[in-house]
């Protein structure tokens, strides 16, 4: 079996919900600390220039979402997909069509390390997001080709039913919305939540308060007996930090996540000694060698690196092993939520205890999907067909066309 090329299709339709009631709040950036970034809306946030995946516009009619997928083709009869993968992807991904054609695509292993080794500059970031999208759709080519899910490619199931946690991304965090939502969310079966800070470095303490009063009124609504978790999106500084700290720990968090930025991991390890709760991170980091240097330094309780960004399933594989190795769990980043359920269903509830699930995001990131994987009272199950069992429903697409890129 070879891999014989790549094909990039763009799809574009309209999402059925106007922009400024889809995307009801934003979150805090590292940039806002410049005030005119600061001052951005939910709407400048996320429409008009679009996420990683997502190019997104505000329509007449709603939101207009434009998305690009991989083909890998094989000389089998079948094709590995995945996406979707933003527009500044496809020349990340198709640097490495000529390295990989010929390439038996159920040998992963062999097919990341040629991209590695070829790729000297290329060892984190929108190189290894490439990478990504190419080793989820080799392991999905490789599942058809054998007639199996990708879990049990993994060594799966080690379960089938895995509890998700409700994303919050996009809902408003002013105490009123967030009593009603959380306990929404509690009631539609799911097990725990995460909420994200709007505030960071240069809100002053007025954005600390409003920071404490989402965690209280989310805290007071669900009960202590409840996962919370709370995403700062390395918006906040050491000393920001090392306040917050004092300032949320009488509402016991379950984790709070890149309170700085990634690459400040001296300053986890430090945040991580001063906490008398878990802090999360790894979400913008990338391979088992970024796994290991933060696990290493002692700088967090939970890894967060995406199946979709940080290599695949074939280094997510070997990242949740150095994970098991230091006992910190790997919760996965939740961009690509078909892919995350196979990579853990195929390891322990110690290892992988959670899938999240961002409600909002999903309904954008699965929109072309024929059967996406939703939660039903708090819970996913990853596909059963081969492969990773995504199907693009091309009857929801307005314009389907084959892209260069
Ligand atoms: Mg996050």
């Amino acid at each position: 079996m070879e891999i014989t090329g790549f094909r990039f299709e763009r799809l574009t339709g309209t999402l059925d919900h106007a922009p400024d009631e889809f995307y009801e709040a934003r979150l805090s950036r590292p940039i806002d600390v410049y005030p005119e970034f600061r001052a951005d809306t939910a709407t400048d946030v996320f429409v008009g220039g679009g996420s990683e995946e997502t190019e997104t516009a505000a329509a007449e009619d709603g939101i207009e979402v434009s998305q690009v997928f991989l083909h890998v083709e094989t000389d089998a009869g079948v094709t590995g997909l995945a996406g979707p993968v933003g527009d500044d992807w496809m020349a990340n991904i198709a640097r490495f069509e000529g390295l990989l054609a010929g390439e038996d695509p159920r040998a992963t292993e062999r097919c990341w390390d040629l991209m590695y080794r070829d790729a000297i500059h290329g060892r984190k970031g929108k190189t290894v997001q490439g990478m990504s999208a190419i080793d989820v759709a080799l392991w999905d080519a490789h599942g058809k080709a054998a007639g199996e899910p990708v879990y049990r490619l993994l060594g799966g199931p080690c379960r089938t039913e895995l509890p998700c946690y409700a994303s919050m991304l996009g809902f408003p965090v002013d105490p009123d919305s967030v009593r009603e939502r959380a306990a929404e969310m509690k009631e539609r079966g799911y097990p725990a939540q995460k909420w994200f800070f709007r505030y960071g470095v240069g809100s002053g303490h007025e954005g600390k308060g409003a920071n404490e009063e989402l965690v209280r009124a989310a805290r007071e609504t669900v009960g202590d007996d409840y996962d919370l978790f709370f995403d700062a999106w390395s918006s906040w500084s050491r000393n920001y930090a090392l306040d917050m700290i004092d300032r949320l720990a009488p509402y016991d968090p379950d984790w709070v996540e890149e309170p700085v930025q990634q690459d400040r991991k001296a300053v986890y390890a430090e945040l991580r000694e001063a906490a008398p709760f878990p802090i999360a991170g790894g979400e913008h980091e990338y391979t088992r060698f970024g796994a290991q240097d933060l696990l290493s330094r002692g700088a967090i309780d939970v890894l967060q690196m995406d199946t979709m960004w940080a290599g695949g399933f074939t280094e997510l594989s070997h990242a949740a092993t150095l994970a098991s190795v230091h006992d910190v769990p790997l919760i996965p980043h939740g961009h690509f939520v078909p892919a995350n359920a196979h990579l853990i269903a195929a390891r322990s509830e110690q290892v992988c205890p959670y899938v999240e699930y961002l409600v909002r995001w999903n309904e954008q990131n699965q929109f072309f999907f024929a059967d996406p994987v939703k939660p039903e009272d708090g819970t996913v199950s990853p596909p059963d067909d081969p492969g990773i069992g995504v199907e693009l429903d091309y009857d929801v697409a307005e314009e389907c066309k084959t892209v260069e890129a």
